[in-house]
């Protein structure tokens, strides 16, 4: 750490998300509510602490309204169907009864909500149905929401100055971790950048920021307590330089570079080089599609759930987003990733076991052969779309042939009762095992994308979401190339479409390296296809290989 003047603090941390901004800070940091005030009340107490819930009952509504239509907007109707349950519940009349009772029996407002909703809570949650089990965790973030409102605390974010809380609108949010629940709730368009204390260059925290084109910096420890709401910073997304409360001087420097976001301008795809995206929930299906990709490369589904709250989706739920996606691009062809949970992914609601190495444990196509009850629901929606148009399942984590057979035949008797249409069957290579025997994994499956990110991570045994061993983390040694040319050859020799969707296909400065290699297809950020179709057409390599991007037929 370093002075540039009498105030200013400099800090260096990892560049995960490019371009150089300058604003306010939002501390982010989920409220637990452990202190809670506690107070008898009587006689008008009463009659004003059933007034003050009132209130808090009518701006929770205001902001599940707000909610609803954010999430209808960005992800979809289905999604946005939470807070309507949540709706719904905070106008029970049962349960408006009986907070009022423990109010008129002495209780403050915080304690009545509560004790209510925390009993209710705890009954449903002994049940043995999934859906009522759903609602009794829907009766918990209620429960967050009122007493957000009722302690005057702002939700989610930890704001010293009530008028700076903005939720992210036009500031710089910093929190020890983006999780992908935090930055789906993190609801701002206008977000300025993310400063997070954890997390490596291809953590899903720094794919996500690129995704949203934010700019962003990690591993810079202990800031979520150098830093307090509504003061002012300067983050460098591509140097990693973060600096709290620059002088003038400082910003004078970067002023050229503390520029407006520049608006994406779409480029037409190129014979070099086939370029799909990455997406993460279907709304971002039509980003793609106004960057004219050429079809979805990886669709990270496992986001439609970080996206609902850490919920579990229905069968109905996820057939709906497959199918708004599948529309969105308008034929051309979706990865639908399944379910890729565990290690830094952990769904909520699965209550997974504490691991000592969950990035070696419960994960990927492992934990879905683990858990019929969650890849089931996944397998029949795809079906469902597969009738209407055909459709890509690509299977995450794949450790070898004999794996993937197992998840082929697992999603046929899934399915086995229902009508199905076309379905691609692709594995993905993200660990050596898998690579180690492409030929014969190419031989049976219909397709294949390399990700590097894991690939990475696993060959060369270096922590992708460490900050500290992020350095090593990178695809720089000729052993790693050479492992690409063998997958590539083996694609060409089965005549089957491989792709690369790990986050160095969307670097320029790999793109001549992987025409070299014999990677025709790439599948990155929509916001990165201009740059990426640019670089292509500069290549060296004029040697286009066969490799195409249509199925073999028959
Ligand atoms: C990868 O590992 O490269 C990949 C694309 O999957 P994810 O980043 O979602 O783990
Ligand atoms: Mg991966």
């Amino acid at each position: 750490m370093s002075s540039g003047s009498k105030n200013e603090v400099r800090l260096s941390g990892l560049a995960i998300s490019p371009g150089v901004v300058l604003g306010k800070v939002c501390m982010f940091k989920q409220n637990k509510h452990n202190a809670l005030p506690t107070y008898k009340v009587s006689g008008k107490g009463v009659d004003r602490e059933k007034d003050r819930l009132n209130k808090a009952r009518e701006i929770v509504i205001e902001r599940l309204n707000s909610l609803q239509d954010t999430v209808t907007d960005r992800i979809g109707q289905a999604e946005a169907g939470i807070f309507v349950a949540q709706k719904m519940m905070l106008q029970d009349p049962a349960m408006r009864q009986e907070i009022d009772a423990a109010i008129d029996q002495g209780a403050n407002a915080e304690r009545a909500v509560t004790e209510i909703l925390d009993a209710y809570e705890s009954q449903l949650a002994q049940l043995d149905d999934e859906y009522i089990k759903e609602r009794a965790s829907d009766l918990g973030e209620l429960k967050r929401r009122l007493l957000d409102v009722l302690c005057d605390t702002s939700p989610s974010f930890q704001c010293s100055v009530d008028s700076h809380c903005a939720r992210g609108h036009h500031r710089i949010v910093i929190t020890e971790e983006l999780t992908p629940s935090i930055a789906m709730e993190v609801e701002s368009d206008d977000l300025l950048g993310f400063v997070t204390e954890r997390g490596g260059e291809t953590s899903h925290a720094a794919i996500l920021a690129r995704a949203m084109g934010i700019p962003a910096v990690s591993g810079i420890s202990d800031i979520v307590n150098q830093i307090s709401c509504g003061m002012e910073v300067m983050l460098n997304g591509c140097t990693g330089e973060v600096v709290i409360r620059p002088s003038d001087e400082t910003k004078a420097a970067n002023a050229d570079k503390i520029a407006k976001r520049q608006p994406l301008e779409a480029v037409a795809p190129v014979k070099q080089l086939t370029v799909m995206a990455n997406i993460s929930t279907a709304a971002e299906a039509k980003l793609a599609h106004d960057m004219l990709a050429e079809g979805i490369g990886l669709y990270r589904t496992e986001f439609e759930f970080f996206a609902s709250g850490g919920k579990l989706l229905t069968e109905q739920q996820q057939y709906q987003s497959y199918r708004n996606a599948a529309l969105a691009v308008k034929g051309a062809p979706i990865y639908f990733r399944m379910l890729d949970i565990g290690a830094d992914k952990p769904l909520e609601e699965l209550d997974l076991p504490v691991e000592d190495n969950p990035a070696l444990g419960y994960r990927g196509a492992r934990l879905l052969l683990g858990m019929p009850d969650l890849m089931r629901p996944q397998a029949r929606a795809l079906a469902r779309v597969s009738t209407e148009m055909p459709v890509w399942v690509m299977y995450p984590m794949i450790t070898g042939l004999a794996q993937f057979r197992l998840m082929k035949q697992t999603f046929a008797e899934m399915t086995a009762d229902i009508p199905v249409g076309k379905i691609y069957h692709g594995a993905m290579f993200e660990v050596p095992s898998a690579c180690m025997e492409a030929e014969k994994l190419l031989e049976e499956a219909d397709f294949a994308s390399i990700g590097s990110n894991d690939l990475i991570q696993y060959f060369f045994a270096v922590d992708r979401n460490n900050s500290i061993v992020s350095g090593d983390h990178h695809p720089d040694y000729d052993v790693f190339w050479g492992l690409l040319e063998k997958l590539s050859l083996a694609a060409n020799l089965a005549g089957k479409p491989l792709s690369i969707c790990g986050e160095l296909a969307s670097d320029v400065q790999y793109t001549d390296k992987l025409i070299a290699s014999g990677i025709r297809t790439v599948s990155i950020s929509p916001r990165r296809i201009p740059d990426i179709r640019n670089a292509a057409t500069e290549t060296k390599n004029q040697q286009f290989a066969t490799t195409t991007n249509e199925i073999k037929k028959g």
